[in-house]
Order: C-alpha cells, then sequence, then structure tokens
C-alpha cells in the first residue's frame, strides 16, 4: 500500500498551484512517482516512471528540510511539505540516493579520510621509516653487514676501483694512524649496545679524493685524498680525521639504516598501493639517490670530534682538507663517481653502492667542525 504525502502541485498552466497526493511505488527502474489529483473525481493518478522525475538531490542527511521541490519536467513541479516523510517514503520505494546527494553529504568524510591519509603517509615518509630503520637496525646481524659490503667491494673493484699505488711505507704510516684511533672508540662512544664491529681499512684508487664506510667495519681512502692531505700540506692529523668520521658512519650503522629504510618503505608503498612493483622500484630508487643524509653528516661529525678529542689529535687539518677538496675539483671527482654508476642494475649491492657518493655541504660542515660548533655527541 503506497503512502500518500501531501503535495502541491505547480503544473505549468495554471497560475495556482493545485493540491495532490503523492506516492512513490516501487519500480524495477526506480520509484515511480504517481500524482493523484484531490479535486472530486476519482480519475486514475497521472503516473510518472522514475526516469521521468528529476528526484531532489540537495538535502543534508542531519538535518533534512522541511520542504522538497520535485522536479517533474514538462509537467511543472511538486513542492512536498514534509521532507523527512518525503524521504522515508523514497526510502521504502526503493530509491537509491544519486551518486551527488551522497558526496554532499559525505563529501566531508571523504574530505577528512584524504587529509589522515595524506598526513599518515607523510609521517610515515618523515618519521616512520627512519624511526622503524634505527630500531629494525639493532637486529641486523653484523655477518649480513659483512656479507652485504663484501658483495659491494667487489661490485666496487669490478666498476669503479683500482688496487692503490700508494708506497707500502705510506700505507703502513696511515694503518698505524688508523688502528691507535681504532683502539680510542670504546663502548663511551657506542651507539648500538654491543655492537663492536673490527674496524678495517682498504686502499684504493680510480676515483677522486674520497673515504667512504661500508656498513660491518670496512673502510676505503682513495690514493687521491691522501695525494690532496699532502699538495694542501695538512698532515696526516687530516686523515686521522676523516677515517674517524667515518668510523662515526659505522658505530651509528648509517648505511643499514639507508638500507633498511628502502626496505621498510618498499614495504609500507606495498602495503599502501597494493602491489605496484614499478613505484617500489622508483621509490628504492629515489631513495638511494639521496644518498648521506645531513643528519647522518652531523652524527658522523661529532663522532669525529669526540674521537679525535679523546685520541689527543687536532680537527682543524680535516676541516682544512675537507676544505681543499671541496672546490670545483673535489666535487667534480665525486659527481663522476657517483654518475658512473649503473643505473639500471637492482641488486641490493649496487643500491648500496650508490650510497657511497659525495658528502654533502662539505664546506659547511669543515666551517663548523674548524670553529668548534659541531654539536658534542650524546651518547645514549
Ligand atoms: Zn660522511
Amino acid at each position: 500500500m503506497e503512502q500518500l504525502l501531501r503535495a502541491r502541485w505547480f503544473d505549468g498552466l495554471s497560475s495556482q498551484p493545485r493540491p495532490v497526493l503523492v506516492g512513490l511505488v516501487p519500480g524495477a527502474r526506480g520509484p515511480a512517482l504517481h500524482l493523484h489529483p484531490l479535486a472530486g473525481d476519482a480519475a486514475p493518478p497521472r503516473v510518472f516512471s522514475s526516469a521521468e522525475v528529476g528526484w531532489p538531490e540537495a538535502w543534508n542527511a542531519r538535518r533534512a528540510q522541511r520542504k522538497v521541490v520535485v522536479d517533474l519536467r514538462s509537467a511543472g513541479s511538486l513542492e512536498v511539505e514534509d521532507g523527512a516523510r518525503w524521504h522515508a517514503a523514497l526510502e521504502a520505494a526503493g530509491g537509491r540516493p544519486g551518486l551527488a546527494q551522497r558526496m554532499q553529504t559525505r563529501w566531508r568524510v571523504f574530505a577528512t579520510v584524504l587529509v589522515v591519509a595524506a598526513f599518515g603517509l607523510w609521517a610515515f615518509y618523515r618519521w616512520g621509516t627512519p624511526w622503524a630503520a634505527a630500531q629494525i637496525a639493532r637486529h641486523v646481524p653484523l655477518e649480513w653487514e659483512q656479507r652485504l659490503s663484501a658483495e659491494a667491494m667487489q661490485e666496487l673493484d669490478a666498476d669503479h676501483l683500482q688496487p692503490s699505488r700508494l708506497a707500502p711505507e705510506r700505507q703502513a704510516e696511515i694503518q698505524a694512524a688508523f688502528d691507535s684511533l681504532r683502539q680510542q672508540v670504546g663502548p663511551d662512544l657506542a651507539r648500538y649496545p654491543g655492537y663492536a664491529p673490527k674496524l678495517t681499512l682498504a686502499f684504493r684508487s680510480g676515483i677522486g679524493p674520497n673515504a667512504f664506510a661500508l656498513p660491518g667495519g670496512t673502510m676505503v681512502m682513495t690514493d687521491a685524498l691522501v695525494e690532496a692531505a699532502r699538495l694542501h700540506r695538512v698532515g696526516d692529523d687530516a686523515l686521522a680525521g676523516v677515517l674517524a668520521h667515518e668510523m662515526g658512519h659505522v658505530v651509528y650503522r648509517h648505511t643499514t639504516r639507508m638500507v633498511v629504510e628502502q626496505g621498510v618503505l618498499n614495504v609500507g608503498i606495498g602495503l599502501a598501493m597494493g602491489d605496484v612493483s614499478g613505484i617500489v622500484a622508483t621509490g628504492s630508487t629515489l631513495l638511494t639517490s639521496l644518498a648521506y643524509r645531513r643528519s647522518h653528516e652531523t652524527e658522523a661529525d661529532c663522532f669525529a670530534v669526540a674521537l679525535m678529542q679523546k685520541a689527543g689529535r687536532p680537527l682543524a687539518p680535516m676541516a682544512d682538507l675537507l676544505l681543499a677538496i671541496d672546490g670545483p675539483d673535489g666535487h667534480g671527482d665525486d659527481k663522476e663517481a657517483t654518475s658512473q654508476r649503473p643505473k639500471t642494475s637492482a641488486s641490493q649491492a649496487s643500491a648500496l653502492a650508490s650510497l657511497l657518493s659525495s658528502h654533502p655541504a662539505t664546506a659547511e660542515r669543515a666551517q663548523r667542525i674548524k670553529a668548534g660548533t659541531v654539536r658534542a655527541c650524546t651518547v645514549p
């Protein structure tokens, strides 16, 4: 039994609205609208199929407006007094709210979901991944780091590096400085309790003045850096300072954290967007191309400051060396080493190798080291 609602019909012909009763009848293609004239006779109702009615859409779910205007196209329009009853009857007759209406009543929900999702993604990237990486890195076994480093070293030796041409005596001198520095790295300078990899130094040539650390304790110094120190007469204290900085990267497990972070990010992107390996691959390439982060450099610097002070060695020579090689030549060498990287290679070892590119903001860092304004290491 259809429920009848009072309405006024503006038929577009007469100037006066006519009182009518409106019924909504379920149909296969949506509710039909039956119009019963009130005045007098038992004339059959005028029937409008669902498609012939301009169903009103704009309404507020929380506060249905009192009056509803229904567009009957060429047959004029209806004004239904009781909006709430109209919507109840429409729903009972199987009327589904249009998309626009659903949007209108739920846009706040959509907007909120969008904002929350966008913030969530950003927060995940900004804080979530570095935090998760630092935590996970605690559980990364040293053997894993050493295996990764061995692979990376093989690849670097195959693609970029050549054996050192330094005289054995010179290598031995630098090795001695490295060893005495290494003996000063104790639990007081540890970042990860119990993490004490064996620190080793390797000499190579083939790229510009550079030094880098692989996870698990291997450090590489290039002949060009040793030569630069000689040319600029900054002495072995400068090289020791650079090595102390690299030891900082090892102790803080920076590369491991970057690699883990990349993994966390991949998993996160996968969860958020379903399996889209292309985007994941792009994401990891982007991330590894960031190379060392500024915060990692600062941490390594303050580690170097603490270690050098403990060893009783001056810091200014290292700063002078950094400034000397940060000229056009130094940068050019760094960039060259970076751009030689095969972009297509996706193995973990090569992702790691791309982390070995130049350290950012060298001049700025050198100035801070020289001015003694590098914050003292806060060892947790
Ligand atoms: Zn560094």
